[in-house]
């Protein structure tokens, strides 16, 4: 054996290196497979955490909103034609809004990091079982004018926003015309249906099935409405498969909030009589909205978001 060892001292020696290498190869492998590993555990965790921020999106996780909003400013828009149509026809108009103005508005909430929620969203924190961070609000749009979705769309694309149409279902026409200033034109089904396809940033809700008129007096046709022509007007809009409810002129009775409480389609309504940050103090077919008229000044409209908090 000696003998053997004294004999191949040098093949032996080879062979020992060589096997050495082997090892080492073997453990460098080793290694670069560890860290390949860790790497992509790395990756993962990215990618999971990138999920999470998306779920957060999503659904919120509560636990991770430092400051919670208690109270969230709903504002109202009406119809909104382009500058130019402002100033040409409806210059003393309240309820028709300026697109210009508009755009400065979502604008300053986008620069101030505000996000909007949708109704849902909105309807999950009411009761309690979303929390939202401070700086959310909720869009609206009253009186289904196609406007909305020829200008008011474009701006929601803009800034990432949502916003709900709150729509007449009686106006509703089978298919939308083109705008053609001052003519009032009323969305149609055929874009209605198309955004909700879509999954649009516009939403569409109910504003009644045909109860945005006036008496001759003035007061609003459903102040002398019987509750069965209230609930016909509910079961005329089923439809359309309306979840929230804006009472038209914000008006709204004994009786009719008593209809519209055990309607089970509906979960909710707003008014727009008592201009207000919404809270979970509200009664749930109570909701305040904000006005946002052509006559707010646009530091009205920013103090009612620098005093939401
Ligand atoms: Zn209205």
């Amino acid at each position: 054996m000696l003998n053997f060892i004294k004999k191949n001292k040098i093949k032996l020696l080879i062979a020992c290196l060589f096997l050495g290498c082997v090892v080492l190869f073997g453990m460098l492998l080793k290694t670069v497979s560890i860290i390949y590993k860790l790497h992509d555990k790395l990756d993962n965790d990215k990618k999971a955490k990138i999920t999470a921020v998306e779920k957060y999106d999503k659904e919120i996780q509560n636990e991770k909103i430092d400051k919670k909003a208690i109270k969230i400013p709903i504002i109202t828009v009406h119809r909104t034609v382009d500058h130019e149509s402002k100033i040409k026809y409806f210059k003393d108009d309240e309820w028709v809004n300026d697109l210009d103005e508009l755009d400065k508005q979502l604008q300053y909430l986008y620069d101030n990091k505000w996000n909007s929620i949708d109704l849902d969203q909105f309807y999950c924190w009411y009761i309690k079982e979303c929390e939202f961070a401070e700086k959310t609000f909720v869009f609206t749009i009253d009186d289904g004018d196609a406007e909305a979705y020829y200008n008011i769309l474009p701006l929601l694309d803009k800034y990432k926003f949502i916003g709900t149409l709150f729509v007449i279902g009686k106006d509703v026409p089978e298919k939308t015309e083109k705008l053609n200033e001052p003519t009032r034109i009323k969305l149609g089904m055929d874009i209605i249906e198309k955004l909700r396809k879509e999954g649009s940033r516009l939403h569409f809700e109910s504003h009644s099935y045909n109860e945005h008129r006036r008496r001759e007096d003035s007061t609003p046709i459903v102040s002398i409405y019987s509750i069965k022509e209230m609930e016909e007007d509910f079961d005329l809009n089923k439809k359309f498969n309306f979840k929230y409810y804006a009472y038209p002129f914000g008006y709204y009775n004994r009786d009719l909030l008593s209809v519209i409480s055990n309607r089970p389609e509906i979960k909710m309504a707003f008014g727009f009589h008592n201009y207000n940050y919404a809270t979970r103090l509200n009664n749930t077919y109570e909701i305040d909205r904000i006005k946002v008229s052509a006559k707010t000044s646009f530091n009205d409209f920013k103090n009612w978001f620098e005093y939401a908090n």
